[in-house]
């Protein structure tokens, strides 16, 4: 039944059924294509998945233009993240990274022993202060490894790609760079550049980390992939737990791939999204990161816990705190249906006097 704030499929929120914008989740559900092969593979499950397994991975290298030992598939960009730390962890190892960023790497690198764990710190408007890392890797003697998550979360800002790339081209010794790109898909300015084409160049000093659970909506199926030189891939391999995706997340993936009308879809969907959700934040004069991915960083007018409740009371679950960014709020954008409903809600509040 058509409800009176919009489409058919869009529903009122309740406590019970809430708008999920804290996770980063794609909120179209997955490609209709993978959906159904998904399903269609379920009665497949008794048999093991290698040979689409070893499909997926071959599509993956054709499109990076590597062949297909570059490539590495793993449950999700978080295994990639774990195995690669796991792989190069060692007593003198010094992890270097923005102080705000996802924090899968930093919390990797403390139960792998790898003690020097250098932050740091984000410039004023919540960039990531490039020198201030490089001057970290060529301050340190031992090996450096670098987590660069491009566009950035969860402050959604990119670092200008002709910087990124001249760092990591000039080699600096004993240093690789795991370059995360989960929402690289994501990003409109121009100054944005995947580093994957540095790879198709031979880089020896990169491990991208890519997933399937933002643009191609598929967070709960538990897949991505990594690109690096094969002998970075095979100590990756050591870690991971081998053969670990399951048969119909690897068919929906192959079929996401392939689908580009959907991931066509998915992007318009979320720059639509991205726009309305703006117009709220512009009408509340409320600051924010330029957002190149699929949630914005902005600034609230109470405590972050307040704003919390309210949203909640509403209906509306937003992210959790990031601190040091105390004031702000990281809302991931829902379908435009929800996020029309969620600038309705924060508009409302305002006229209450609660924002
Ligand atoms: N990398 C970044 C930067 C993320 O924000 C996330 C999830 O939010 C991940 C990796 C993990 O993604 P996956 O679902 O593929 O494990």
């Amino acid at each position: 039944a058509k409800s009176s704030e919009g489409t058919a499929s869009f529903k009122t929120p309740t406590p019970e059924n809430p708008i999920r914008i804290c996770w980063n989740e794609n909120p179209l559900g997955m490609s209709p294509k993978a959906q159904a092969v998904a399903r269609e593979t379920v009665a497949q499950g008794n048999r093991y998945p290698f040979t689409s397994t070893g499909e997926l991975q071959n599509l993956i290298a054709a499109d990076y233009g590597v062949p297909a030992d570059h490539v590495l598939l793993t449950a999700g960009a978080t295994e990639g993240i774990r195995a690669a730390i796991e792989a190069l962890a060692a007593p003198d190892v010094q992890l270097v990274l923005p102080a705000l960023t996802f924090d899968a790497a930093e919390e990797n690198a403390k139960v792998n022993g790898i003690t020097k764990i250098t932050k740091v710190p984000m410039l004023k408007d919540w960039g990531i202060d490039l020198p201030a890392m490089k001057k970290a890797v060529a301050d340190y003697d031992g090996p450096s490894v670098v987590y660069f998550v491009n566009p950035n979360n969860p402050t959604g800002a990119i670092c200008k790609a002709d910087d990124v790339e001249a760092w990591i081209k000039s080699k600096p010794a004993k240093t690789i760079f795991l370059m995360d790109e989960a929402y690289a898909e994501f990003a409109d300015d121009k100054n944005f550049r995947s580093c994957a084409p540095l790879l198709k160049e031979g880089a020896e000093n990169i491990v991208l980390l890519k997933t399937f659970s933002k643009l191609f909506a598929m967070a709960g199926m538990r897949v991505g992939w990594v690109v690096s030189t094969p002998e970075m891939v095979g100590k990756l391999r050591e870690k991971t737990a081998s053969n670990a995706l399951n048969f119909p997340a690897v068919k929906a993936a192959i079929a996401s791939w392939k689908d580009k009308e959907f991931i066509k879809l998915s992007r318009a969907s979320n720059k639509t999204s991205r726009e309305i959700l703006l117009q709220a934040l512009h009408a509340l004069k409320f600051d924010y990161v330029p957002s190149n991915t699929n949630f914005i960083f902005h600034k609230v007018s109470v405590p972050l816990a307040e704003y919390q409740k309210h949203m909640k009371d509403a209906g509306i679950l937003v992210g959790r705190a990031f601190p040091p960014a105390d004031e702000y709020c990281r809302v991931s954008l829902g379908t435009p249906e929800e996020m029309t409903y969620v600038a309705k809600t924060m508009l409302e509040l305002r006229k209450k006097g609660l924002v």
